[in-house]
Parts: C-alpha cells; sequence; structure tokens
C-alpha cells in the first residue's frame, strides 16, 4: 500500500495570500533518525510506496545526532536504502527551494518517481511579486527544463490562483501562456479568496465575474493538457501499485507513476502490488488498462 509520512511543518516564505506561516508558525524539521524509523516500521507493516509531507517539503533540513545535516535529497538516499520500499515522492514543493541536488535525484534514485508537485500560481512576474513568492516564471520554468534534462519523462503538476489583486488580463494571459509551456500533467486552480490576517487581504479587488470567468478560461487549458498527458499513456505499458477494488467484478485501481488513477481489469487477486499494466484508454479522469502478461 501506499502512504505518507510527515518530515517538515510550517513554512517561512509568507506568500501574500496564505495563512500558514501565522496558524502553523515557523519550519520545523524531524529529525533523520526519527523518519527513518518510522519509516522502516510502515514498510514493515506493508507499505511500498511513502510520499514525504511537508509544507515546505523540500526546505527540509534535518539535524542528525551525529551534528550533521540533511537536506531533503539526503534524507531521501537514506530512506531509499530500505529494500522492501519501492517508491518515492515528496509533496508540497516550493521552487526557490529545488536545489540542483534534489533536481539530480531525479536521474539517480530509481525509486524516486517521475513526477513532482511544483506550483507557480501565477505565469506573470508581476503578480508572482505582488504574492512575495520570491522567484520569477524565467526561474521556475529553467528549473523545469532542469528536471527534464536529467529524467525526460517526468510530470509535473501545478497550483494556480487567479483574480489575485491588481492580476490584470495580460498577467492572465501570461498564466494561460505558461501553461502552454509546461504542459501539466495536472493542476490545482482556485478563484483568489481574501483571508483574514494575510498581507493580501484588503486588496481584494477584482469582481466575482471577473474571476470566475478567468477560473473557466484557465480550467479549459489545464484540461486539454491533462488529457494530452493521458493519451499519451495510451499503448505504453506503465507499473501500476494497485490500493483497491473496482466498481465491477474483476476491478481494481491503482496509480500510475504519474499519479493517475487507473482502473485495471483481470481475474487475478493484485491490491498490494506493483503491476505492469498496458493502458487501452483514458477518460481524462483516469486511465484503464489490463496487465501485461
Ligand atoms: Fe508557505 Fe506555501 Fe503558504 Fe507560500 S503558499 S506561505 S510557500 S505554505
Amino acid at each position: 500500500s501506499a502512504s505518507f509520512l510527515t518530515v517538515q511543518e510550517g513554512c517561512d516564505k509568507f506568500c501574500s495570500f496564505c495563512v500558514v506561516p501565522y496558524t502553523r508558525g515557523t519550519e520545523v524539521s524531524r529529525s533523520p533518525e526519527a523518519i527513518i524509523k518510522e519509516a522502516e516500521e510502515l514498510v514493515n507493516s506493508g507499505v511500498i510506496e511513502l510520499t514525504l509531507l511537508g509544507q515546505n517539503v523540500n526546505a527540509y533540513r534535518g539535524q542528525k545526532k551525529s551534528g550533521n545535516s540533511l537536506d531533503l535529497a539526503g534524507l531521501i538516499k537514506e530512506i531509499s536504502i530500505i529494500r522492501n520500499l519501492k517508491r518515492l515522492r515528496f509533496v508540497t514543493s516550493h521552487p526557490k527551494d529545488m536545489t540542483d541536488n534534489l533536481i539530480e535525484l531525479f536521474g539517480k534514485e530509481e525509486k524516486l518517481m517521475p513526477y513532482l508537485h511544483l506550483p507557480i500560481q501565477s505565469g506573470s512576474d508581476r503578480v508572482l511579486k505582488k504574492m512575495n513568492r520570491g522567484h520569477t516564471v524565467k526561474f521556475y520554468v529553467e528549473t523545469i527544463d532542469k528536471l527534464k534534462a536529467i529524467r525526460s519523462d517526468i510530470a509535473i503538476s501545478g497550483d494556480f490562483i487567479v483574480g489575485f489583486p491588481g492580476e490584470t488580463e495580460e498577467d492572465f494571459s501570461l498564466t494561460l501562456d505558461l501553461c502552454d509551456k509546461i504542459k501539466y500533467a495536472q493542476a490545482y486552480s482556485f478563484k483568489y479568496s481574501p483571508r483574514a490576517g494575510t498581507p493580501a487581504y484588503e486588496k481584494d479587488d477584482l469582481s466575482e465575474e471577473v474571476k470566475a470567468e478567468r477560473l473557466v478560461k484557465l480550467q479549459e487549458k489545464l484540461q486539454i493538457h491533462q488529457l494530452n498527458f493521458q493519451r499519451n499513456l495510451v499503448e505504453t505499458v506503465q507499473e501500476i501499485l494497485v490500493e483497491k477494488c473496482g466498481k465491477f467484478r474483476n476491478q481494481y485501481v491503482g496509480r500510475s507513476p504519474y499519479m493517475n488513477p487507473v482502473v485495471i481489469t483481470s481475474t487475478k487477486e493484485l491490491i498490494g502490488k506493483i503491476v505492469k499494466v498496458r493502458i487501452l484508454n483514458t477518460s481524462g479522469l483516469s486511465l484503464s488498462g489490463v496487465p501485461v502478461t
């Protein structure tokens, strides 16, 4: 089965729309020893896929008892030694903390799945600045280019906020352009909604209509790329971690390396296993296929 494992909590980034730094406090990383012990226990109980969790997971910096500190890449290296663990993921990452160490690990560590959730929120530098994201669109695109150069099959998912205070039509069209460039395998998108206590709270200045209209446009674009991504998987063979039974007899549901739900038809018992599956079809939401014999 698959499980989450918290490695880090809190956030020091203070994006101007977000309450996390106020509600969860400053970044705190758990000790590597405690994490590895918990990972071993989970794997001993049958977990084969672990997702390391943190509000700012790639800012992880743990202190070992020996005094040495470990970044997320170092932590992943140590966890990946656990023999019966097959797959590793981590979420949520901030573009600024995608170090070369971590990027290079995608080319070295086979257990690390070729899928990265890397939110940007807007495709406009002007808006990113107002959001206090601390990086430019160019930096983000270059980070993804580096990842793709190292692991060509890596899939990217994202987060977007439309209608941030002061977002112009031009800013918004830059977000659409960015989506065309990155071709997200999946993305979450929301209308800006002011959160009390955050710097952007008082400035909410776009009408609901404008926000709603932009959200529809963005989601249409994201859906096209999501569908294309899934269509490109049709006729390929993917290793699927089977998680549960499907709706009908002889049906199972699992996840691809890229987090797509996959419906598998088989008369064999597959739950908890990683199965090679030929992908036959996509509905846009999920894939379907049969085990390769
Ligand atoms: Fe931190 Fe993410 Fe909130 Fe920004 S959006 S303050 S990085 S938790």
